[in-house]
Formats: structure tokens, sequence, C-alpha cells
């Protein structure tokens, strides 16, 4: 399997409570490298355009307060199947569905607060690794 990089998210519910470091530490158990990383405080609107796919879903507007909420963690992870891998390590989106031992499972209060967020494909991964961050910023 190739090498990818696929943007992640340590959600507002997460960095509230501390969680910074036992999600990082799940992501590099998994063999997930992090290659960038920095701490930002979303607008909503900045929100909003991340999210814009979901922007007919009725828990649009939710969602995007949530991510404004408090600070978010993004960063980029690079790996052998990346993308797939983090889907993995972060478990279903309600965490009631995730499998034991992922993130989600271990840490999200509810299918809204789900503590992380991880690109769903190499197209969608690209576009969001380049909403966040530079080229000069990924230190792979
Ligand atoms: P994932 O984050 O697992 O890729 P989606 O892309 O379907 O999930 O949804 C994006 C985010 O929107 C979820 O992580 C979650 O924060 C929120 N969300 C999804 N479904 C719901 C729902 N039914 N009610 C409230 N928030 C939701
Ligand atoms: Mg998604």
């Amino acid at each position: 399997m190739a090498i990818e990089r696929t943007l992640s998210i340590i959600k507002p519910d997460a960095t509230k409570r501390n969680l910074t470091g036992k999600i990082n530490s799940k992501l590099e158990e998994a063999g997930l490298r992090i290659i960038a990383q920095k701490r930002i405080h979303l607008s909503k609107a900045q929100a909003g355009v991340f999210y814009e796919v979901h922007a007919e879903r009725p828990f649009y507007d939710e969602l995007c307060e949530f991510m404004a909420s408090a600070p978010v963690v993004v960063q980029v992870l690079e790996g052998e199947g990346a993308i797939l891998k983090n889907r993995e390590v972060m478990g279903a989106t309600n965490p009631a569905e995730a499998a034991p031992g992922t993130i989600r499972a271990e840490f999200a209060e509810s299918v809204g607060e789900n503590s992380v967020h991880g690109s769903d494909a190499p197209e969608t991964a690209a576009v969001e690794i380049s909403y966040f961050f530079a080229g000069l910023e990924l230190v792979g």
C-alpha cells in the first residue's frame, strides 16, 4: 500500500478535556506519523467552509457552532494507507457503534461531539490539508 497523507482534527470536546496527548498516542501507536500540527480556534464561518459538503444536513449549523466553540488541533498524518488507517483508529461516527479501543469508543461524548475528524478519501485529504497547511509546514 502507498504512503498517504490525511487530515486529522482533534475536536473541541477533546481539547477541552485535555485529551490531545492521549489521542496522539493512539495515532502514533497505529503507525501514523504526525508530520504537521497546530492548535487554532476556528470561527464559525471557517468551520462552515471546511464542512461545506454537509451544508444541507440538519446538523450543519450545530456542527459549525461546535467546531468554533473551543480550540481544535489540526494535524497531518502520514503512513502506509494513512487515510483508511486513521478512519479505523477513529472508529465509527457514532461512538455507540465504534469498535472497542478506537478513539471515539474511548473518548467521544456523542455522535456530534465525537473527538476527531479524519479525511475519507485521497481527494478530500488533499483539499482538507491545503485548507490548513502550506506545503512548507509538512515535515515528513
Ligand atoms: P465522520 O466525521 O465520521 O466522517 P460525517 O462526515 O458523516 O462523519 O459527519 C461529519 C461530522 O458531523 C461528524 O463527525 C459529527 O461531528 C457530525 N455529525 C454527523 N452526523 C451527525 C448527527 N446525526 N447529529 C449531529 N452531528 C452529526
Ligand atoms: Mg466525514
